[in-house]
Protein backbone atom coordinates (compact mmCIF):
# COMPACT_ATOMS: atom_id res chain seq x y z
CA UNK A 1 0.00 0.00 0.00
CA UNK A 2 1.46 3.39 -0.77
CA UNK A 3 1.95 5.94 1.73
CA UNK A 4 -0.41 8.66 2.43
CA UNK A 5 1.45 11.95 2.97
CA UNK A 6 1.71 15.89 1.97
CA UNK A 7 4.15 17.02 0.30
CA UNK A 8 5.88 20.05 2.78
CA UNK A 9 5.08 21.97 5.76
CA UNK A 10 3.12 24.37 3.51
CA UNK A 11 0.26 21.72 2.53
CA UNK A 12 -0.63 21.83 6.21
CA UNK A 13 -1.69 25.06 6.26
CA UNK A 14 -5.87 25.30 6.45
CA UNK A 15 -8.49 23.09 6.84
CA UNK A 16 -8.33 23.47 10.45
CA UNK A 17 -10.74 21.29 12.33
CA UNK A 18 -13.91 22.39 13.69
CA UNK A 19 -14.77 21.37 17.55
CA UNK A 20 -17.87 21.61 19.62
CA UNK A 21 -17.15 22.70 22.90
CA UNK A 22 -20.12 21.80 25.18
CA UNK A 23 -18.73 22.90 28.82
CA UNK A 24 -18.79 26.88 28.99
CA UNK A 25 -22.33 26.73 26.88
CA UNK A 26 -25.98 26.98 28.43
CA UNK A 27 -27.31 23.68 27.45
CA UNK A 28 -29.05 23.06 24.17
CA UNK A 29 -26.63 25.73 22.04
CA UNK A 30 -24.49 24.57 19.14
CA UNK A 31 -20.94 26.59 19.15
CA UNK A 32 -18.18 25.69 17.67
CA UNK A 33 -14.39 26.14 18.35
CA UNK A 34 -12.01 26.68 14.70
CA UNK A 35 -8.81 25.61 16.05
CA UNK A 36 -6.61 27.67 13.76
CA UNK A 37 -3.80 27.40 16.25
CA UNK A 38 -3.24 23.77 14.86
CA UNK A 39 -2.00 25.24 11.71
CA UNK A 40 2.23 24.66 11.36
CA UNK A 41 3.49 27.45 13.44
CA UNK A 42 0.44 27.76 15.95
CA UNK A 43 -1.91 30.54 14.45
CA UNK A 44 -4.08 31.27 11.98
CA UNK A 45 -1.87 33.93 9.81
CA UNK A 46 0.26 31.17 8.37
CA UNK A 47 -3.03 31.64 5.69
CA UNK A 48 -2.23 35.14 5.20
CA UNK A 49 1.27 34.43 4.76
CA UNK A 50 1.74 31.69 2.00
CA UNK A 51 -1.21 33.74 0.55
CA UNK A 52 0.38 37.57 0.56
CA UNK A 53 3.93 36.15 -0.84
CA UNK A 54 2.36 34.09 -3.23
CA UNK A 55 -0.13 36.59 -4.94
CA UNK A 56 2.90 39.11 -4.69
CA UNK A 57 4.81 36.05 -6.61
CA UNK A 58 1.99 36.01 -9.23
CA UNK A 59 2.04 40.26 -9.58
CA UNK A 60 5.60 39.60 -10.31
CA UNK A 61 6.36 41.89 -7.36
CA UNK A 62 8.47 39.29 -5.35
CA UNK A 63 11.02 37.38 -6.69
CA UNK A 64 13.97 34.73 -5.32
CA UNK A 65 16.54 37.20 -4.25
CA UNK A 66 14.50 39.43 -2.45
CA UNK A 67 13.93 40.40 1.16
CA UNK A 68 10.16 40.46 2.35
CA UNK A 69 10.51 43.17 5.04
CA UNK A 70 7.00 42.63 7.21
CA UNK A 71 5.21 44.93 10.34
CA UNK A 72 3.23 42.06 12.45
CA UNK A 73 2.20 42.04 16.16
CA UNK A 74 3.75 38.83 16.33
CA UNK A 75 1.95 35.92 14.86
CA UNK A 76 2.49 37.20 11.10
CA UNK A 77 6.10 37.39 12.14
CA UNK A 78 6.74 33.71 12.74
CA UNK A 79 4.24 32.81 9.73
CA UNK A 80 6.00 34.94 7.15
CA UNK A 81 9.52 33.45 8.56
CA UNK A 82 8.34 30.05 8.07
CA UNK A 83 7.10 30.14 4.90
CA UNK A 84 9.97 32.87 3.37
CA UNK A 85 12.22 30.20 4.53
CA UNK A 86 10.82 27.21 2.83
CA UNK A 87 10.15 29.77 -0.55
CA UNK A 88 14.03 30.86 0.03
CA UNK A 89 13.32 34.76 0.87
CA UNK A 90 15.16 36.71 3.70
CA UNK A 91 12.87 38.21 5.89
CA UNK A 92 12.84 41.58 8.01
CA UNK A 93 10.07 41.74 10.60
CA UNK A 94 8.83 44.69 12.87
CA UNK A 95 7.20 43.96 15.85
CA UNK A 96 5.84 46.35 18.81
CA UNK A 97 8.00 45.75 22.03
CA UNK A 98 4.89 44.35 24.06
CA UNK A 99 5.20 41.24 21.79
CA UNK A 100 5.73 38.35 23.83
CA UNK A 101 9.30 36.65 24.21
CA UNK A 102 7.49 33.45 22.68
CA UNK A 103 6.47 35.07 19.21
CA UNK A 104 10.00 36.84 18.92
CA UNK A 105 12.36 33.56 19.43
CA UNK A 106 10.39 31.47 17.36
CA UNK A 107 10.25 34.10 14.43
CA UNK A 108 14.19 34.20 14.91
CA UNK A 109 14.48 30.59 15.07
CA UNK A 110 13.52 30.76 11.31
CA UNK A 111 16.34 33.15 10.58
CA UNK A 112 14.53 36.45 10.23
CA UNK A 113 15.67 39.73 11.72
CA UNK A 114 13.74 41.27 13.94
CA UNK A 115 13.53 44.87 14.95
CA UNK A 116 11.90 45.73 18.30
CA UNK A 117 9.45 48.90 18.26
CA UNK A 118 7.96 51.38 21.06
CA UNK A 119 4.55 49.81 21.40
CA UNK A 120 3.55 53.02 23.07
CA UNK A 121 4.21 55.34 20.40
CA UNK A 122 1.35 57.07 17.83
CA UNK A 123 0.59 54.95 14.62
CA UNK A 124 1.65 58.06 12.83
CA UNK A 125 5.04 58.17 14.51
CA UNK A 126 8.20 56.97 12.42
CA UNK A 127 9.03 54.59 15.29
CA UNK A 128 5.42 52.74 15.46
CA UNK A 129 6.26 49.15 14.02
CA UNK A 130 4.49 49.57 11.11
CA UNK A 131 5.85 52.95 9.60
CA UNK A 132 9.39 51.52 10.62
CA UNK A 133 9.01 48.20 8.37
CA UNK A 134 7.98 51.08 5.60
CA UNK A 135 10.92 52.66 5.95
CA UNK A 136 13.72 50.19 6.39
CA UNK A 137 11.85 48.21 2.78
CA UNK A 138 12.90 51.73 1.15
CA UNK A 139 16.04 51.78 2.59
CA UNK A 140 17.31 48.55 1.81
CA UNK A 141 17.97 46.92 -1.69
CA UNK A 142 15.64 44.32 -3.08
CA UNK A 143 13.04 44.73 -0.67
CA UNK A 144 8.60 44.08 -0.63
CA UNK A 145 6.94 45.10 1.72
CA UNK A 146 4.29 42.50 3.03
CA UNK A 147 1.73 44.93 4.65
CA UNK A 148 -1.12 43.21 6.46
CA UNK A 149 -3.06 46.06 7.08
CA UNK A 150 -3.54 47.65 3.85
CA UNK A 151 -2.85 44.50 1.32
CA UNK A 152 -6.28 43.80 0.50
CA UNK A 153 -4.33 40.07 -0.41
CA UNK A 154 -4.47 39.70 3.41
CA UNK A 155 -8.69 40.07 3.85
CA UNK A 156 -8.82 38.10 0.66
CA UNK A 157 -6.95 34.64 1.99
CA UNK A 158 -9.63 34.02 4.04
CA UNK A 159 -12.68 35.06 1.21
CA UNK A 160 -11.41 32.18 -0.84
CA UNK A 161 -10.25 29.73 1.23
CA UNK A 162 -11.32 30.17 5.53
CA UNK A 163 -14.33 31.21 4.20
CA UNK A 164 -15.46 28.28 2.51
CA UNK A 165 -13.95 26.13 4.74
CA UNK A 166 -15.88 27.50 7.61
CA UNK A 167 -19.20 27.43 5.10
CA UNK A 168 -18.46 23.69 3.90
CA UNK A 169 -17.84 22.37 7.77
CA UNK A 170 -20.92 24.13 8.77
CA UNK A 171 -22.83 22.84 5.85
CA UNK A 172 -24.15 26.18 5.54
CA UNK A 173 -26.08 25.93 8.66
CA UNK A 174 -23.67 28.56 10.33
CA UNK A 175 -26.10 31.48 11.56
CA UNK A 176 -23.05 33.56 14.43
CA UNK A 177 -19.45 34.17 13.62
CA UNK A 178 -16.97 35.42 16.20
CA UNK A 179 -13.56 36.45 15.33
CA UNK A 180 -11.15 38.90 16.73
CA UNK A 181 -9.95 41.26 15.24
CA UNK A 182 -6.59 43.11 14.39
CA UNK A 183 -6.15 44.13 11.08
CA UNK A 184 -9.59 43.23 9.97
CA UNK A 185 -8.52 40.93 7.47
CA UNK A 186 -9.30 37.23 9.42
CA UNK A 187 -13.10 38.46 10.00
CA UNK A 188 -13.43 40.36 7.12
CA UNK A 189 -12.58 38.22 4.77
CA UNK A 190 -14.83 35.08 6.25
CA UNK A 191 -17.89 37.78 6.81
CA UNK A 192 -17.73 38.73 3.22
CA UNK A 193 -17.75 35.18 2.10
CA UNK A 194 -20.44 33.87 4.06
CA UNK A 195 -22.52 36.82 4.15
CA UNK A 196 -22.79 36.48 0.48
CA UNK A 197 -24.20 32.77 0.78
CA UNK A 198 -26.63 34.03 3.90
CA UNK A 199 -26.87 37.29 4.56
CA UNK A 200 -28.39 36.94 7.75
CA UNK A 201 -25.31 35.34 9.35
CA UNK A 202 -24.65 37.57 12.06
CA UNK A 203 -20.44 38.47 12.81
CA UNK A 204 -19.16 39.39 16.33
CA UNK A 205 -16.06 40.50 17.57
CA UNK A 206 -14.19 41.31 21.00
CA UNK A 207 -14.01 44.89 21.32
CA UNK A 208 -10.46 45.88 23.32
CA UNK A 209 -9.18 48.31 25.63
CA UNK A 210 -8.04 50.99 23.73
CA UNK A 211 -8.87 49.90 19.94
CA UNK A 212 -11.18 51.86 18.02
CA UNK A 213 -13.18 50.01 16.40
CA UNK A 214 -16.39 49.75 18.75
CA UNK A 215 -16.69 53.61 19.01
CA UNK A 216 -16.17 53.92 14.97
CA UNK A 217 -18.42 51.17 14.44
CA UNK A 218 -21.11 52.99 16.71
CA UNK A 219 -20.67 56.70 15.92
CA UNK A 220 -19.08 56.37 12.25
CA UNK A 221 -15.16 58.29 12.76
CA UNK A 222 -12.18 57.54 14.51
CA UNK A 223 -11.38 59.06 18.14
CA UNK A 224 -7.93 58.57 20.05
CA UNK A 225 -8.67 56.32 23.07
CA UNK A 226 -6.96 55.91 25.63
CA UNK A 227 -4.84 53.06 26.80
CA UNK A 228 -3.41 49.99 25.05
CA UNK A 229 -4.50 46.15 25.28
CA UNK A 230 -2.34 43.50 26.30
CA UNK A 231 -4.34 41.39 24.47
CA UNK A 232 -1.51 40.39 21.38
CA UNK A 233 -3.21 40.65 17.88
CA UNK A 234 -6.73 41.88 18.92
CA UNK A 235 -7.97 45.42 18.31
CA UNK A 236 -6.49 48.56 16.63
CA UNK A 237 -5.59 52.77 16.86
CA UNK A 238 -6.58 52.90 13.17
CA UNK A 239 -8.71 51.59 10.32
CA UNK A 240 -6.69 49.36 8.53
CA UNK A 241 -7.47 49.15 4.63
CA UNK A 242 -8.47 45.29 5.37
CA UNK A 243 -11.02 46.45 7.98
CA UNK A 244 -14.53 46.96 6.50
CA UNK A 245 -16.51 47.70 9.56
CA UNK A 246 -19.97 47.34 7.64
CA UNK A 247 -19.61 43.71 7.53
CA UNK A 248 -19.53 43.08 11.23
CA UNK A 249 -22.71 43.47 13.26
CA UNK A 250 -21.50 43.83 17.02
CA UNK A 251 -18.39 44.67 19.04
CA UNK A 252 -19.03 43.48 22.79
CA UNK A 253 -16.80 44.96 25.05
CA UNK A 254 -14.12 42.71 26.76
CA UNK A 255 -11.29 43.58 29.14
CA UNK A 256 -8.09 41.80 29.63
CA UNK A 257 -8.80 40.64 32.68
CA UNK A 258 -12.22 38.42 31.07
CA UNK A 259 -10.09 37.09 28.08
CA UNK A 260 -7.17 36.22 30.52
CA UNK A 261 -9.04 34.48 32.85
CA UNK A 262 -11.10 32.93 30.19
CA UNK A 263 -8.29 31.95 28.76
CA UNK A 264 -7.30 29.92 32.47
CA UNK A 265 -11.03 28.79 32.30
CA UNK A 266 -10.63 27.29 28.82
CA UNK A 267 -7.31 25.66 29.58
CA UNK A 268 -8.31 24.20 33.01
CA UNK A 269 -11.88 22.88 32.50
CA UNK A 270 -11.57 21.83 28.62
CA UNK A 271 -8.05 21.34 28.43
CA UNK A 272 -7.20 24.07 25.30
CA UNK A 273 -4.58 26.60 25.65
CA UNK A 274 -5.33 29.16 23.42
CA UNK A 275 -3.34 32.91 23.27
CA UNK A 276 -5.48 36.06 24.58
CA UNK A 277 -7.45 37.08 21.61
CA UNK A 278 -8.94 33.88 21.52
CA UNK A 279 -10.49 34.20 25.42
CA UNK A 280 -11.52 37.56 24.80
CA UNK A 281 -13.45 35.94 21.41
CA UNK A 282 -15.25 33.76 23.40
CA UNK A 283 -15.84 36.23 26.19
CA UNK A 284 -17.82 38.20 23.72
CA UNK A 285 -19.40 34.77 21.89
CA UNK A 286 -20.68 33.98 26.01
CA UNK A 287 -22.73 37.52 25.57
CA UNK A 288 -23.86 36.54 22.07
CA UNK A 289 -25.02 33.25 23.60
CA UNK A 290 -27.72 34.96 25.76
CA UNK A 291 -29.65 35.51 22.38
CA UNK A 292 -29.06 32.55 21.03
CA UNK A 293 -32.03 29.75 19.98
CA UNK A 294 -31.63 25.91 19.66
CA UNK A 295 -31.27 26.05 15.95
CA UNK A 296 -28.83 28.66 15.71
CA UNK A 297 -24.97 27.33 15.09
CA UNK A 298 -21.85 29.41 16.02
CA UNK A 299 -18.20 29.32 14.91
CA UNK A 300 -15.64 31.12 17.40
CA UNK A 301 -12.46 31.37 15.78
CA UNK A 302 -9.56 30.55 18.36
CA UNK A 303 -6.44 32.37 16.35
CA UNK A 304 -3.15 31.17 17.88
CA UNK A 305 -1.94 28.81 20.56
CA UNK A 306 -1.44 29.60 24.56
CA UNK A 307 2.15 27.99 23.53
CA UNK A 308 3.12 31.09 22.24
CA UNK A 309 2.63 33.29 25.66
CA UNK A 310 4.28 30.90 28.12
CA UNK A 311 7.16 33.48 29.07
CA UNK A 312 4.22 36.23 29.67
CA UNK A 313 1.46 33.76 31.60
CA UNK A 314 3.87 31.62 33.60
CA UNK A 315 0.94 32.59 36.58
CA UNK A 316 -1.69 30.68 34.90
CA UNK A 317 0.54 27.76 34.09
CA UNK A 318 1.83 27.45 37.77
CA UNK A 319 -1.28 28.23 39.63
CA UNK A 320 -3.21 25.24 40.99
N1 LIG B 1 -5.55 37.14 17.20
C1 LIG B 1 -4.22 37.01 17.10
C2 LIG B 1 -3.50 36.22 18.13
C3 LIG B 1 -3.53 37.59 16.04
O1 LIG B 1 -2.20 37.46 15.93
C4 LIG B 1 -4.26 38.35 15.10
C5 LIG B 1 -3.51 39.03 13.99
N2 LIG B 1 -3.06 40.32 14.32
C6 LIG B 1 -5.64 38.48 15.25
C7 LIG B 1 -6.25 37.87 16.32
C8 LIG B 1 -6.47 39.31 14.31
O2 LIG B 1 -6.46 38.85 13.01
P1 LIG B 1 -6.58 39.86 11.81
O3 LIG B 1 -5.30 40.63 11.73
O4 LIG B 1 -6.83 39.02 10.61
O5 LIG B 1 -7.74 40.78 12.12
Amino acid sequence: MPVTHKKGVLDLIGQTPLVKLNGLVPEGLHVYTKWEWLNPTLSMKDRIALYMIEDAEKRGLLEKGMTIVAPSSGNTATSIAMVATVKGYKVVITVPDRTSLDKISYTKAFGAEVVLCRSSCHHDDSDHYIKKAAMIAYSRPRTYLLDQYNDLSNQHAHYYITGPEIWEQTDGTITHLVVPAGSGGAICGVAKFLKCKNPTIKVISPDVKGSVYGFYKKYGFVSKMDGNTEIEGAGKKNIPVNMDIDLIDEFVPVSDEQAFSMCEVLAKQEGILVGGSSGAAFCAAQVVMKTMQSSDIMVVVFPDSGIKYLSKTANLINSN
